[in-house]
């Protein structure tokens, strides 16, 4: 039995009636609250729009930047834990909140992840396979990593990167200082091109004792970058996805890590030459694991939750053959015919505006197994 890690101020655990203060207040926060009502924890969002999905269905709402201290000590005072729905917490920001009230997942998590190349670096150094890359952050830097790596090969910042956005792919005619100038000259890394069979992530999530739970390893079909299904199982050898959740494992005990997380990655090769490449993590719940909501006996959301609490995870097991599809811009138009359908769980995130390319909401589709 591993002894309990977790950073920052003393945490004892939290009891139902508590507030579990969450950063950001789109629909992942939106749907941690929904679940953190259902075990009895009052959810306070701070998020600087003034109109966020998240707000529907919180107790409390602080409208105000990242930067603004004297918001940011009210939320602390008015919460037990805090949480976050996405990587790009400002380090200051998680660093004021941590030293008021426990910060789940810890700022170590969040500075080894939001970067992309400490991340690397980080998940190498577990004995983990990544796609080979170099750090980069001049033109010149630029062009002796692709002498290295060859051509094709994927330039990425090193933050703020999600959706596809902040990368460019480097192929045989590609102009470097064009490539370069495209992710605005940030510092960055070239990544080797992964010639993947598919991707796939584990959910996962690691309690404040130590203790880890996965969910069964899902397969991402991206569509324009965005995710557009998950399916659940994934096409892989048991073996595959075995070494996948170990790979997770790993990641989550090596960060210390207290929530859920997901860790998105490539499977390259086939039959006894299958195997994983890690791609990213993030620190968070995620698009890939929305389909545990119906699909498995604890949803991700509610997982987190009891993570953050301190309290003890729930059943990962899968309760069928699972299919998500995201609802993206004005796919949710679809939702009275969705609604038609039987078996169909529907999820809308109660944002105004259908923007192309935005995620409006989410449908779950699942078939029990025979025997
Ligand atoms: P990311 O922002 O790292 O999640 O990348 C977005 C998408 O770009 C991934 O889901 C892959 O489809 C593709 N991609 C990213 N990195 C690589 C790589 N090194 N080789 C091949 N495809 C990649």
């Amino acid at each position: 039995m591993s002894a309990p890690v977790v950073e920052g101020v003393p945490f004892e655990g939290l009891a139902p009636g508590a507030v579990l203060g969450i950063l950001g207040g789109g629909q992942l926060a939106r749907m941690i609250a929904l679940a953190a009502a259902d075990l009895g924890i009052a959810s306070h969002i701070f998020a600087p729009e003034p109109e966020n999905p998240a707000f529907d269905v919180a107790a409390a709402r602080t409208v105000a930047p990242y930067e603004d201290e004297a918001a940011l000590a009210r939320f602390a005072d008015a919460v037990d834990v805090v949480t976050y729905e996405f990587e790009n917490v400002p380090a200051a920001t998680a660093a004021f909140l941590a030293a008021r009230k426990p910060l789940h997942p810890g700022a170590h998590a969040l500075a080894v992840t939001q970067d992309r190349l400490s991340e690397k670096r980080f998940v190498s150094e577990q004995g983990l396979t990544v796609a080979p890359f170099r750090a980069v952050d001049s033109l010149s830097d630029l062009e002796d990593a692709v002498a290295a790596l060859g051509r094709p090969c994927v330039l990425k910042t090193r933050r703020f990167g999600y959706d596809g956005k902040g990368q460019v792919k480097i192929l045989a005619g590609t102009n470097l200082a064009e490539a370069f100038e495209a992710i605005g000259r940030a510092p960055a890394v070239l990544e080797g091109f992964v010639s993947f069979a598919r991707e796939v992530s584990v959910v996962a999530a690691r309690g404040t004792d130590g203790s880890f739970a996965a969910f069964d390893l899902c397969e991402n079909e991206h569509r324009d970058h965005i995710l557009a299904f998950t399916r659940i199982p994934a096409q892989v050898s048991a073996a595959t996805e075995a070494s996948a959740i170990e790979a997770a494992r790993r990641i989550g005990a090596a960060l210390g890590y207290v929530g859920v997380f997901a860790v998105e990655m490539f499977i390259v090769g086939e039959g006894p030459s299958e195997s994983v490449v890690v791609n990213e993590i993030a620190p968070r719940v995620h698009n890939s694991g929305h389909w545990t909501i119906e699909g498995a006996q604890t949803s991700q959301f509610h997982q987190h939750v009891r993570a953050v609490c301190g309290f003890p995870l729930g059943s990962a097991a899968r309760r069928g053959r699972v299919e998500m599809e995201n609802l993206i811009g004005d796919a949710a138009l679809r939702w009275r015919e969705l609604l038609a359908e039987p078996g169909a769980h529907l999820h809308l995130y109660g944002k105004r505006e259908a923007r192309p390319g935005r995620k409006m909401g989410h449908v779950t589709r699942v078939v029990p197994e025979q025997g």
